[in-house]
């Protein structure tokens, strides 16, 4: 044993020390120098309480998960808060964007008691506000007002409809919520015809009282699916079908005249589309773009396995028995570790979701 030997671990880390001591005081400063310039950008992701049967309306599960997928990107914190709001106000503070993801309309939680001031208060000081899915439904008149100005539109009950339907989105503007993002098609309840700002079909750019107003998510609805049945209620309205062949979107950014930003995303009903790549990118950059942090070239990059989109499920009952088995498969280890030459997407499991979903909204 030569602990002090010319070769020795221990020797070699003698000689070494000095070097380190200066290299780590180096990084210390610098580390200090940049927290004070770059403290990380705080996003507020606001799930809405449990609804709809499992892995449907997944709000808790599926912020969870776009938390983990920003876990390591630098300059932005996300911080999650479940069943339909913060549990104290202070965590506004220093926010750099808000977004809720729940059920919306009469419910939502923008319009429970003095929400609807406090985000204007947030608003007022260039904080982002995004909605996502149900999320982007107010009722008309107050909320809605707000909304049209937050966010550029809302989900106004039968003038906007909610279909379940497969969307292609093919191309997309110049834009940092579009950076990465490929082309995708991909099923899911996309509402459309929103009450945008101004009235605005919504699917060309457009600049509405200052309000700069971008689609990002645009797809045209077959006749079929203008012709319904809609989720909910079930359609079809005639205004609905008289435009067919227009483009409908689906996900839109704003830059509001004081520099706030904001977005809607009509999808989110399945949660397994979580596990779709582009999908899941668009709205990651999103959550970004939202609280004016730097999106890069080629978007966030972020890879989901499949058996993380079955994690943190609100406790809604039991799960279809194909999903259950499949847990149970890669609990017992049959197929492998986790995630491992797992298809993204279980296509079985997702028709028989879709199938159950057409009756229940
Ligand atoms: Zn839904």
């Amino acid at each position: 044993m030569q602990f002090l030997g010319g070769n020795s671990i221990l020797y070699r880390m003698i000689r070494i020390l000095p070097l380190v001591a200066v290299v780590s005081a180096l990084a210390a400063l610098d580390s200090s120098v940049t927290a004070a310039e770059a403290a990380p950008r705080k996003v507020i992701l606001i799930a809405g309480k449990p609804s709809h049967p499992p892995l449907m309306h997944e709000f808790r599960a599926g912020s969870l998960l776009l938390q983990k997928c920003l876990a390591d990107f630098p300059g932005i914190a996300v911080d999650v808060h479940d069943n339909g709001w913060v549990r104290d106000e202070a965590v506004f503070d220093d926010a750099a964007a808000v977004i809720i993801y729940a059920d919306g309309g009469g419910g939502h939680p923008a319009l429970q008691g003095d929400h609807l001031k406090t985000l204007q208060r947030l608003i007022a000081r260039g904080v982002g506000f995004g909605c996502m899915h149900y999320g982007v439904e107010v009722p008309s008149g107050e909320g809605g007002d707000a909304f049209r100005k937050w966010i550029g539109g809302y989900y106004e009950h039968q003038y906007s409809c909610n279909p379940i339907w497969d969307a292609s989105m093919e191309k997309y503007p110049e834009h940092p919520v579009a950076r990465g993002v490929k082309p995708f098609r991909i099923s899911d309840e996309w509402y459309f015809n929103i009450r945008f700002a101004g009235d605005i079909s919504g699917n060309e750019a457009a600049t509405v009282d200052g309000l700069k107003f971008t689609p990002i998510f645009v797809s045209s609805p077959s006749d079929d699916v203008r012709g319904g049945p809609y989720v909910y209620p079930k359609g079809p309205y005639d205004h609905i079908v008289a435009n067919q062949g227009r483009a409908e979107t689906m996900m839109w950014t704003v830059e509001r005249p004081d520099g706030g930003r904001g977005f809607g995303f009509t999808g989110g009903h399945f949660h397994v589309n979580w596990g779709n790549d582009d999908f899941r990118k668009a709205v990651l950059n999103a959550l970004v773009w939202v609280a004016k942090a730097e999106v890069p070239k080629g978007g966030v990059v972020s890879a989901v396995a499949e058996p993380q989109l079955y994690e943190n499920l609100d406790p809604k009952g039991p799960l279809p028995k194909e999903v259950k088995e499949k847990i149970d498969g890669w609990k017992k280890g049959e197929e492998g570790a986790p995630g491992a030459g797992l298809s993204p997407r279980p296509s079985k499991f997702e028709q028989l979701v879709r199938a159950r979903s057409r009756n229940q909204g």
